[in-house]
């Protein structure tokens, strides 16, 4: 089986060797080195600046998605969600069980995320906006640059998502006047799914973090950030795949991030353009360089079902209303172009029997 899924994806084999080995204790000065030396790293592959925290979950992406809401807003604020496929939908159902008051941008499918979509929701006393950078349900790479400008001007706190972006396309925390940055080990990091990363900026940290009561134990940030002084975690972290982090973010240093960014969408570019001379679409909407969605209605299930049933391979299919409409094929983990030739040929194969 090879994965051309976003997560959990192929992993590197320094990952896959970590992964057999005991586990140690980790109450202890040595596992506190690593967890402090995660944060550096993970803070300088965002470009994040001194004063910003880090927190650490043991936990998948949506805990990290809840906890960065619960942290940071009460019932008394209104927030803004951009909703252009099934993550944005997630924020507002966050919202909706905390009770906080939101509004969505509704975004159909096909349709980009422009400064007209936000006209409307100017100067309307919102307290923050919640933005998958790279909403991964269809592939939509959002305009951060966009974004971040409308809310400077519109005096609004700024949560990223970035689950589906980190590692793919250009993120830069403190340029972007990012507050909350949210992270996951099954994508881009290409580590077992079960941790989530999430740097907090120092103002937000200050201004809403120390004075809001989060009404969750195991995600309020107050506990988390005050033990990762010391390179804690206030509960048992998951310290096998921290362990791997600690690796992949060490390796990711060394190649550089820019260089990292860049060779993905080098391949992904490659990618479309021989997927869009076997015939099959990709959608106009700009596109995160963390997967490639492919139009292939109305035979999209057949296409991921045929693929993994008879080639091994096993595509990124799409739920809801998008089942039939779209595959995505991730550009994440360990795969390189070699593979995706062999991808290519099986597709052309079986879009022969459409
Ligand atoms: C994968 C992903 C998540 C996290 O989902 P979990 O299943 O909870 O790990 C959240 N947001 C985005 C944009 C994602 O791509």
């Amino acid at each position: 089986m090879k994965l051309f899924t976003v997560g959990p994806v192929e992993m590197f084999p320094d990952t896959l060797e970590m992964s057999a080995k005991q586990l140690p204790y980790f109450r202890t000065p040595e596992f506190s080195e690593v967890m402090l030396e995660n944060e550096r790293l993970f803070k300088e592959s965002i470009c994040a600046p001194e004063e910003a925290k880090a927190v650490f979950l043991t936990a998948s992406g949506t805990a990290a998605m809840e906890a960065a809401v619960i942290n940071c807003f009460t019932k008394g604020d209104r927030l803004l969600v951009i909703r252009g496929g099934s993550f944005g939908k997630r924020f507002g159902e966050i919202c909706r069980i905390h009770k906080i008051p939101f509004d969505e941008v509704k975004l159909s499918f096909r349709e980009a995320l422009t400064k007209e979509k936000l006209e409307p929701y100017r100067r309307k006393d919102y307290k923050g906006l919640l933005v998958n950078l790279h909403e991964t349900s269809t592939g939509q790479l959002y305009d951060i640059d966009m974004l971040s400008e409308f809310c400077k001007e519109n005096k609004m706190y700024l949560i990223v998502d970035a689950i589906g972006a980190y590692g793919a396309d250009e993120i830069d925390f403190e340029r972007q006047g990012i507050d909350e940055l949210i992270v996951s080990s099954q994508k881009a990091l290409a580590l077992a799914p079960g941790a989530a990363l999430i740097a907090v900026s120092g103002r937000i940290y200050q201004d809403r973090v120390l004075s809001i009561e989060s009404g969750s134990l195991y995600l309020d940030f107050k506990q988390h950030i005050e033990n990762m002084r010391r390179g804690q975690t206030p509960f048992t972290p998951a310290v096998g795949i921290f362990l791997s982090l600690n690796q992949r973010l060490r390796q990711m240093q060394r190649t550089g991030i820019k260089e990292i960014n860049r060779d993905m969408h080098r391949l992904a570019c490659r990618f479309r353009k021989e997927v869009v001379k076997l015939g099959f679409a990709v959608p106009e909407y700009p596109l995160s360089n963390a997967l490639t969605p492919i139009v292939a209605e109305p035979h999209a299930e057949r296409l991921y079902e045929r693929l993994k049933e008879e080639y091994g391979m096993v595509v990124t299919p799409s739920g809801g209303e998008l089942k039939t409409i779209l595959v995505r094929v991730g550009h994440l983990g360990n795969v390189r172009w070699e593979d995706y030739e062999e991808l290519l040929g099986a597709m052309e194969e079986v879009r022969h029997g459409f």
